[in-house]
């Protein structure tokens, strides 16, 4: 891979397809799970999704864009190839806080660590972590490759420049026609 990636952490519903719209859009995506199973099950659906969007006219060549879909098991691999990274695993903030103590342990203090959280504090995710100035709500409505709305929300320590890195990803990927921020 030569390009920068996105990464994507938890390949369930909206993992997968979040990758799926990020690899859409033209860039690299590495999504990290726990399980081997549950990346190949995400892999395959995401194939089929983009069989499925080139069927309907969506797309011109689903197999290169699916060459852009990476996955790991690896947090190591992930940090060595993203720069901008989505939280998109179980909603449960010890899950959560967990996986947020690692990325900041990760990766460089200047990559936003987003997380899609429907409805946790961003606040509480972020103080379980050095950096909570880069951590950063983003998030999509079910599923992702549809939804165009995606809710922007700072925590209290969100700072605005990583704030506006989010809002600039959000507008790359094709979303965000109504971006809207608050904070919690
Ligand atoms: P899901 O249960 O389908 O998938 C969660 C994935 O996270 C699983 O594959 C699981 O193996 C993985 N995971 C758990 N711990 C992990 C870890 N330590 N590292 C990496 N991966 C890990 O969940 P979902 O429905 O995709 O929801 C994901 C997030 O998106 C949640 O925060 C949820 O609130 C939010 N959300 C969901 C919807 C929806 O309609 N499903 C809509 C908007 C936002």
């Amino acid at each position: 891979m030569t390009d920068r990636a996105i990464g994507v952490v938890g390949a369930g519903t909206m993992g997968l397809s979040i990758a799926q719209l990020v690899a859409q859009s033209g860039s690299e995506v590495v999504i990290r799970d726990i399980d081997e199973d549950i990346l190949n099950g995400a892999s395959s659906e995401i194939e089929t999704g983009l069989h499925e969007a080139a069927e309907r006219g969506y797309l011109e060549d689903a197999d290169s864009v699916f060459d852009r879909v990476h996955t790991t098991t690896d947090l190591d691999t992930l940090a060595a190839e993203a720069n901008f990274v989505i939280e998109a695993a179980t909603e449960d903030i010890d899950v959560k806080q967990a996986i947020f103590e690692e990325l900041d342990d990760s990766f460089d203090d200047d990559v936003v660590l987003g997380t899609n959280t429907s409805a946790l504090s961003i606040t509480e995710i972020a103080s379980a972590v050095d950096n909570p100035e880069r951590v950063v709500g983003i998030h999509f409505f079910n599923p992702p490759t549809k939804m165009e709305l995606v809710e922007l929300i700072s925590g209290y320590k969100t700072d605005d420049g990583m704030l506006e890195e989010a809002r600039q990803f959000v507008t790359e990927i094709g979303g965000g026609a109504e971006v809207l921020t608050r904070k919690r």
